[in-house]
């Protein structure tokens, strides 16, 4: 059997100088974790490999060392959950599972396209969860492409009404920390 030494993902582990266009001083306000008293949105926005699973994950890792209920999922996957739940006739104790957590984090919004019924699905989760708690969400797509994300402009004009109220918005400009050993293929880096 091998040995699974998943590197944990933490603040301390982010290279800030790296990602010159992130104030850290914002995270590190983050970390202090008064959105999730206040029921707020973070939204972590970016390119691919600019650290937005790595931040929302390190937040969410303070959250539990702060004794928080914490719950991360990719959007597919909690779209998944939530198809499944509404075929099992069990929609709402599903909705019940996801808000009994005072943080949730949903990661990759905009890598893979979301079914009508998955938006709608998605739409009953946020507004079940609206001014009552916190998210983190992340996605390499701006908020004027959610209509093609979620597959429909209505559904996605009101997730945003929802999700950009009570919101901290964090954009990452820069280049792909994975792709760093390769800095000839990154434009202007
Ligand atoms: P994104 O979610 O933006 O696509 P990730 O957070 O998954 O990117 O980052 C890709 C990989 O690079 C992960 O292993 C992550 O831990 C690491 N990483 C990204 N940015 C940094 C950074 N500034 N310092 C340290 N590790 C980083």
């Amino acid at each position: 059997k091998t040995s699974r030494l998943v590197p944990m993902k933490t603040i301390e582990g982010f290279d800030f100088s790296f990602q010159p266009s992130l104030d850290r001083s914002r995270i590190i306000a983050l970390a202090q974790l008064d959105f999730i008293e206040r029921g707020e949105v973070v939204h972590l926005l970016g390119p691919p490999g600019t650290g937005k699973s790595h931040l929302a994950t390190a937040l969410g890792v303070e959250a539990v060392r702060a004794g928080k209920r914490v719950y991360r999922a990719s959007l597919a996957e909690v779209i998944d959950m939530l198809v499944r739940a509404e075929r099992d006739g069990r929609l709402p104790e599903r909705l019940r599972f996801f808000n009994r957590n005072s943080l949730l984090i949903i990661d990759e919004i905009g890598y893979l396209p979301v079914t009508p019924g998955g938006a709608n699905l998605f739409f009953q989760l946020v507004n079940s969860r609206y001014e009552k708690g916190a998210m983190i969400l992340t996605s390499n797509r701006g908020f004027a492409e959610w209509g093609d994300v979620f597959g429909d402009p209505v559904v996605a004009t009101a997730l945003l009404d929802r999700l950009l109220h009570h919101a901290i918005v964090i954009q990452i400009e820069g280049a792909s920390y994975r792709l760093r050993a390769h800095t000839d293929l990154i434009p202007e880096h």
